[in-house]
């Protein structure tokens, strides 16, 4: 998969008879298929393993599972809509299919300020610039450039709600505790200092609001200059002021609000306040999968890697406490002390024996694409397509028992 000019791409497009396929009925599918109806390419089909799309019509599109791709001819032409780049090419390329895409130089090239597209332009945005610099990593995987997509910055433990199935592990912290401010700044210092690049820091909890220093950790990531976009995820419980809302008024931040309906109780007025100081924001419903449970499951080495490789969250590197995790799941659970510490899967921004060279290393090393299975994984349902959905935001009174790890 190589990158390409997408005004030639499209030209030849419309001349070919191949079938074209894209993979992966979601938001970048959606705005794929908006990019190249716009010029005229037909397209036969949406494949997708989720159940819940299967049997379905997606823009108008029908959506197949993939196992379609056995009787489809070699000859077409496939664009991988997702960003599960590594592992859907490399079943693309073991069915003997040639002509794979990505989406970023199709999706770059267009213009979606029309609105016609059923996402904000901020969302729109988003998307668009995680699937480029997916395919980046992927394209560039042999680099020396250290850029990276997204790192969680967790500042508290606490939150505001307690959801069973919080993917995040909330729901089994009993004396949650705020991250120390300075333990926080000089860990993202020792950070930045190896990275070339941050596409977005995500700051969040728990519910970040809850953060009484947050506004210190705002003004330095917007300030940093390697830092692209700071987004502050919140369940619309508690309504910034203050410095906190002033932190806000940057063009770097958007705020992305999770709205659950009447438990986020303060989402007009949040709505409101950012709308009124020109803070820029969105808001979703949320949509989970089974994800929240520790417990250990017994699988093979493929199926390890299976679920590794397939998740949607297995490059969303986490800052917290001062170590850098792979995942949310693997900081938390580890932080939880319910799954083994594994010193493959962690690197330790506090360590004074380390220096700038040896923690760059050790960066590029958790977030290479090539990296193992997390031990966490083992202890972990996946996030993948297939991992069965479930209501968010059902709460719990009680925080869910952790069990050490070796029971
Ligand atoms: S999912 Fe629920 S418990 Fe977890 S951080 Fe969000 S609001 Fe808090
Ligand atoms: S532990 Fe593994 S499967 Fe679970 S969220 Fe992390 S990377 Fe994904």
């Amino acid at each position: 998969v190589k990158s390409y000019d997408a005004k030639k791409l499209k030209s030849s497009l419309r001349e070919s008879s191949a079938e074209i396929v894209l993979f992966g009925a979601g938001d970048v599918g959606k705005l794929a298929h908006l990019a190249l109806s716009r010029c005229d390419v037909r397209v036969s089909c949406f494949c997708d393993g989720r159940a819940d799309k299967l049997g379905t019509a997606y823009c108008g599109i029908p959506v197949r599972h993939p196992d379609v791709l056995h009787s489809t001819s070699r000859d077409a032409i496939v664009f991988v809509c997702n960003n599960y780049l590594t592992s859907v090419v490399s079943q693309l390329e073991q069915l003997g299919f040639v002509n794979i895409h990505h989406c970023g130089p199709l999706l770059a090239e267009s213009d979606f300020s029309e609105g016609d597209a059923g996402m904000s332009l901020n969302e729109i945005k988003r998307k668009i610039v995680w699937h480029q610099e997916e395919c980046r990593k992927v394209e560039n995987s042999s680099t020396d450039a250290l850029v990276l997509k997204y790192v969680d910055v967790v500042v508290t433990e606490a939150c505001s709600m307690k959801c069973i199935d919080c993917a995040n592990l909330m729901q089994y912290y009993s004396a949650p505790k705020h991250v120390n401010l300075e333990l926080l700044m000089s860990t993202l210092e020792r950070l930045m200092g190896c990275v070339d690049r941050l596409c977005e820091a995500r700051v969040l909890g728990g519910e970040p609001f809850m953060y009484k220093s947050l506004h210190h950790v705002v003004e330095w990531l917007t300030f940093h200059e390697s830092i692209e976009k700071v987004i502050l995820y919140t369940n619309a419980t508690i309504v910034p002021q203050g410095k906190t809302l002033s932190s806000l008024k940057h063009p770097k931040v958007i705020v992305d609000i999770t709205n659950y309906g009447s438990l986020s109780r303060k989402m007009e007025s949040m709505v409101d306040i950012l709308r009124s100081q020109g803070i820029a924001f969105l808001t979703k419903i949320p949509s989970w999968t089974d994800s929240g449970r520790i417990r250990y499951r017994e699988r093979s080495e493929e199926d390890l890697i299976a679920t590794f490789n397939n998740c949607c969250v297995n490059d969303v590197l986490t800052l917290l406490h001062g170590r850098l995790y792979r995942c949310p799941f693997s900081a938390n659970g580890t932080n939880l002390q319910a799954i083994p510490y594994d010193p493959a899967d962690v690197v330790d921004l506090t360590d004074p024996q380390k220096d700038g060279a040896d923690l760059r290393r050790e960066v590029m090393d958790l977030y290479s694409v090539d990296k193992a299975p997390l031990t966490a994984c083992s202890y972990c349902n996946g996030r993948d397509y297939s991992t069965p959905r479930v209501e968010a935001g059902r709460q719990t009174k009680l925080p869910l028992p952790v069990l050490p790890y070796s029971q």
